[in-house]
Order: structure tokens, then sequence, then C-alpha cells
């Protein structure tokens, strides 16, 4: 028997859209609730996810449940993360459309494991041979490893991914997978040299230490406490109960050997590892007697051992020290990202971090409207129905504020790092004022005394960003931009007896005529060239929602939550569903669902499709302002005629 047109599950309704009171917050926040409340994570607004983190197992993602959603139509099982992989997948196969599948959500909400899941998801329900076996589990395989190196425990997450991370699945034309590819973002470097308290420095440096052999360790230098290193223990959480670094040693030590490393790549990205802890209990001191005297200071690993002449003070040494640190780790993560897409091949300061990953949701949301709107658009036109453009938010004005060029803040912040030694994080801000202070949704510190009363340091700027106000302080901003790393550590590195680090610090940087560009434009480009590959494919969106703040299952905070749906959109999104047709089914689906309904059509209807629906209709009585009627689909404005119909059907 032929599943229901629209499950419908015990509890709330399964899409948005069926709400009856479609715009009220209330409404969607109560559907979300009682949802919730019955371990119903997932919830629709036409062809969107939500998705709210559980905190806890649930027994939906078994095999079973897997075959059960592959090749079925979207809306005749309950919501779920597989429908919309395999919707993704199918829709891939049938047009030879490329597709891709956006997830997003704050710290918390669910996104890896979202993702981890449509992989499994894939794995197990697309065709295979033996041979593409291998490059199935190299895509599964490649999460721990960069899990490992890119993820951390922060306050808001136990394994909070540090990085931006972008994964393509090639599939051959019988939709086997057959590689895949890996881009990744702005991994969270100053995490290397500092925690902050109850958080942890990345996953690996533990599980080395935890879990790495007696023999490995003392080749290293390292001893099995992590307390004994400087990087370890600002967080002062090194054990977690939740983390079990033994375990997932022995699991990224396997993962190693699958996705192609050799024993030597291991050797040498341990010895990078060690060699940062290492880095990190150098101690520095100043030699008095000679002020003018050049520093010395050495590694105690003989590993990557080098010598420093330095001429600084303590102070700068540290830094020096920090930097050499952070550009190690950084440089090592691109590599491995780089191997790993290598194996997949088709044989993928706090406050300047959170202005770019904001600058990074303002871009996405920006591809949504613009992909929903469009995609709506398109289809009326190609069905030849009218419809009445709606209006919405259009947030270019703040992705221009940030990122145009000569006018826009990334290009006033890189002018300033141009300037070393007269610029600073203050000639930046006043910079801004001048530049943008009358932007609209740049608010200067003039006005911010004046109208908001909210009083705005004088070191801080405030942008109104689409998803509510954010105040960034400017100090550092000038120096992460630059991200400098003193000449002559460079050329040590460049020299290097590590191929890693020789690969990663190229002979060519030592040119003074090429300027390396900076951080953000660095991040503004790989950014632009992530939208261009993304507005070549077909969307697909998952929403992930955070429920509480302590982890916690069952518990719906409406506070949180209510901030989330208004940052995430959900409300203008079901406003763009809404304003135009709730539903459309093609002519044929829905004949053959509700044909018993009319005398003409039951039990067969031998003309064209839309000319039995249209007889159909009219027998039920749809009124005209319920409906319209396309080329190839049915389009119903209000989900309750639906409903109507539906229930008449099953009575
Ligand atoms: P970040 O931005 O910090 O990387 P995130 O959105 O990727 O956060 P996840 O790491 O995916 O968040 O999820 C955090 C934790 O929530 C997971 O470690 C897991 O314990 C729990 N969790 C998330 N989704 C699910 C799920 N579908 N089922 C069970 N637990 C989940
Ligand atoms: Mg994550």
């Amino acid at each position: 028997m032929e599943g229901a047109l629209i499950a419908r599950d015990k509890v709330g309704v399964q899409d948005f859209v069926l709400l009856d009171s479609h715009t009220s917050e209330a409404a969607f926040l109560n559907n979300l609730r009682k949802r919730y409340q019955e371990n119903l994570i997932y919830t629709y607004i036409g062809s969107l996810l939500v998705s709210v983190n559980p905190y806890q197992e649930l027994d939906i993602y078994t095999v079973s449940q897997m075959k059960l959603y592959r090749g079925v139509n979207f809306f005749e099982l309950p919501p779920h993360l597989y429908a919309i992989a395999d919707n993704a997948y199918r829709v891939m196969c049938n047009e030879y459309n490329n597709h891709f599948i956006l997830i997003s959500g704050e710290s918390g909400a669910g996104k890896t494991e979202a993702s981890k899941k449509i992989l499994q998801y894939y794995a197990v329900t697309c065709p295979t041979t033996e041979q593409l076996q291998t490059v199935r589990d190299r895509l599964l395989l490649s999460n721990p490893v960069l899990e490992a190196f890119g993820n951390a425990k922060t306050l808001r997450n136990d394994n909070s991914s540090r990085f931006g991370k972008y994964m393509d699945i090639q599939f051959d034309f019988k939709g086997a997978p057959v590689g895949g590819h890996i881009l990744s973002y702005l991994i969270e470097k100053s995490r290397v040299v500092h925690q902050n308290h109850g958080e942890r420095n990345f996953h690996i440096f533990y599980q080395l230490l935890e879990g790495g052999d007696k023999d490995l360790l003392c080749w290293l230098g390292l001893e099995r406490n992590p307390q004994k290193y400087t990087y370890l223990i600002q967080g002062r959480c090194a054990k977690v109960f939740s983390i079990n670094d033994k375990n997932d040693w022995k699991i990224v030590r396997k993962a190693f050997s699958i996705i192609d490393f050799t024993e030597k790549d291991i050797e040498h990205l341990f010895g990078i590892v060690a060699s940062v802890l290492h880095l990190g209990n150098i101690q520095f001191e100043e030699d008095s007697n000679v002020c003018s005297d050049p520093l010395w200071c050495s590694s105690s690993l003989g590993y990557l051992y080098f010598q420093v002449l330095s001429p600084l003070n303590v102070d700068l040494a540290f830094y020096a020290r920090d930097a050499v640190a952070k550009a190690i780790y950084g440089r090592t993560f691109t590599w491995l990202v780089n191997k790993i897409n290598g194996s997949l091949a088709n044989k993928v300061g706090f406050f300047f971090e959170q202005f770019c990953i904001n600058y990074c949701n303002e871009k996405l949301q920006q591809l949504l409207i613009e992909m929903t709107l469009k995609a709506e658009q398109e289809e009326y036109e190609l069905e030849g129905i009218e419809w009445e453009p709606i209006p919405y938010f259009n947030n270019k004005i703040i992705c221009d504020l940030v990122e145009q060029k000569h006018k826009g803040i990334i290009s006033i912040l890189d002018e300033e790092c141009l300037r070393p030694g007269e610029a600073t994080d203050l000639s930046f801000l006043e910079k801004l004022e001048e530049k943008v202070g009358d932007h609209a949704h740049f608010v200067t510190r003039k006005l911010a005394d004046q109208k908001t009363r909210k009083s705005i340091d004088w070191v801080d700027f405030r942008l109104l960003h689409y998803a509510g106000e954010v105040t960034y302080c400017a100090v550092g901003f000038l120096e992460k931009n630059n991200d400098l790393l003193y000449r002559n550590l460079k050329e040590v590195l460049c020299n290097s007896k590590n191929s890693i680090i020789r690969d990663c610090f190229l002979l060519s940087e030592l040119d003074n005529r090429r300027r390396p560009e900076t951080v953000a434009t660095q991040f503004k480009n790989s950014l632009t060239s992530l939208i261009e590959i993304l507005m070549s494919k077909e969307p697909s969106y998952i929403r992930c929602i955070k429920p509480n703040e302590n982890k916690e299952p069952g518990k719906f905070d409406d506070f949180l939550i209510r901030h989330q749906v208004k940052y995430l959109g959900l409300m203008e999104h079901l406003r763009v569903r809404r304003a135009g047709f709730a539903y459309r089914r093609k002519y044929e689906l829905f004949l053959q669902r509700y044909k018993s309904l009319c005398p003409a059509t039951w039990p067969h209807w031998h003309g064209p499709a839309a000319e039995g629906v249209e007889r159909l209709i009219k027998h039920i009585g749809y009124k005209p302002e319920e409906y319209k009627l396309g080329r190839t689909k049915i389009f119903i404005r209000f989900p309750k005629t639906l409903f109507a119909t539906e229930d008449a059907f099953e009575y």
C-alpha cells in the first residue's frame, strides 16, 4: 500500500508550513517544543530541515531506518536527515545536478553529528564495489583524523569543531561514491598556545599522551602526564569525563593507515605534535649583563631540534615562541587536509575570529535567501504560475560593509596592516569611524552614546548583523590579520629536516618583495570561492538548534531557542514558503493518491493526469483561491485544504 502523502506524527505538525497560525513565533516554538518532548527532533519548513540536538542517543539512525528512507518521497515519512540526504542524492542521480547540503547552527547545535550521519547514510545506502569500498572507508575515516587535529573541548561543546569545513563527495554515473574533497577554513590557531578556563587544546595532544605507547613517547621525549606541558594546562581540565582519549587515539591511529599515510608521514606528524608541546615549555631569561647580546634558546627535543639566536626581550621572545607554535600547527593542519584530499582524490584571538565567523554566516544567510527565493520564483515561472515577489531583508548591505574593495572593513584593516610601526588597533578604529562611520549597519561610538545609551568602550566597534547587534573589541585585530612570523624563525623552518614542515614553509616566502595576503583577505577569498561553488549547485538546508546550555537531554530552553529561531531566519523562511503555495504535487502523484474521492477518476482515469486532477478537485469543491494549476503540478495555497482532502480520504 502507498504511504500517506503527508506522514503525520502523533504530536505537532511535521512541517511548520502546516501550522494554522503561520506567522506567530509562539506557535512555531510550541510546535518545536511539543515535538522535542516526544523526541521528535526533526521538523520541516518545506524542504528545509530544522533539527534540535537531543543530547541523547536516539534509535533513529539504524541501518533499517536508513533503508526505510531510501528512494521514498520526501513527505511520506517523518522528517529525518536521511530524507534530506536521500532527496539530494536522488535529484543528483535523476537530473544530473550537483547538490549541496548546508548545515548551520551555533556551537553544540549538532552540525558535525548531522554531517557524520549523512556520510554514514551514503556509506550504507549507495551502491559500491569492492574497489570503491576503499573510497567509502576513507571518506568515513577522514573524520576522526580531522576531529583529532581540528576539534577541542570548549565550554559550549566537548567536541567543538574549531575550523569550518566544506566536504565534497563525488559520485559516478551509477551513483557510487568515487572520491571526495575537503576545504577547511580558519583553524583557531590561538588555541594551541592559549585556552580559556574549562577548555582544552586540540584533542590530538591529549590522545597522543594518553594513548601513545611507551616507546613512541620516549622517542618523542614526552611524558604521559599532560600537566607537564604549559600549552595543556591553562584550561585546567586535561581530563574530560565525556572524552575517551585513549580509545580515540586507537581510532585515529587506525584511520591514518587506511587514509594512505605512510609510516614516515605519521612519524613526522607526531614529531610536530610533540615539538609544539616542547616549544610551549621553552622558557626565556634576559641576560642583564649584555643587553644587546643575543638571547639563546633551544628546544629540548632532539627530533625537531633547532637553536634560535634571538635579539629580543623576554616578552617578545615568548611572543615569537607562540607565533612559531601557532604557525606550525596551523600549517600542519592545512597540510593534513591536503594530504587527506590526496587520499580521497578520484583515483577534500577571539573577536577577530568571531568577526570572520559572523561574516561567513552573513554570506551564507545571503546565499540562503537568494537561493530559496530564486528556486521558488523559477518554479512558478516554469509552471506558468503568477507570482508576486515578497519583500525580504537582503543582507547584501552588511556583506558589502565587510568586504567591499577599498571601502569595506577588511580593506580598511588591510590598509592599516600596511603601515607597520605606525598603525595600531586604535588607528584602525579611527579609520573605521572616518570611512564607514555613517553606514547604516555600523554603530559609531558617538551615536551609540547618544542614542542607544548603551556604553561602547573606546576600543570597541559595533556592527548590526542580520542576526543582531555584535560588539567587537578591536584589540589584536591588526596582529591577527598580519599573522607575522619573524623572518629568522621562518628561515629555520624552511630548512627543517622534517619534510612536512618544509612543505608548509616554502623558501619562496623569504622573498621580501612578496607581501603575503592578510588573514582576513585570505578568508574573504576562500569564502567567495565557496559561495561560487555553492551557487552552481542545488541546495538543501539543515538548520541545527541547541536546546539548552547544559548539554542536557529533554530540556527546552525557550529563551535560547527563540533567539536561534530568529537568527537562523526560520520565521522568514517560513514566510517565504507560505507567501507562495504551501504544497505542490505532480498531477500523477496527486491523482494516484486521491482518485478514490471522485467517481470520474475511480478506479481508473485514462485521460491526461492534469485533466483528471481538474475533475477531481471540482468534485471535492476546491475554491479558486485555494489552488493553481501549473504545467505539471497542482499548487495548493493553504495546508488546511490538503488536510481536509486527506481527512476525507481517510474516512
Ligand atoms: P561546533 O560548532 O562547536 O563544532 P556542532 O554544531 O558541530 O558544534 P556537534 O559536535 O555536532 O555540534 O554536537 C555536539 C554534541 O551534541 C555531540 O557531541 C553529541 O553529544 C550531541 N549531539 C548532536 N547531535 C546529536 C544527535 N543527532 N544525536 C545524539 N546526540 C547528538
Ligand atoms: Mg562541529
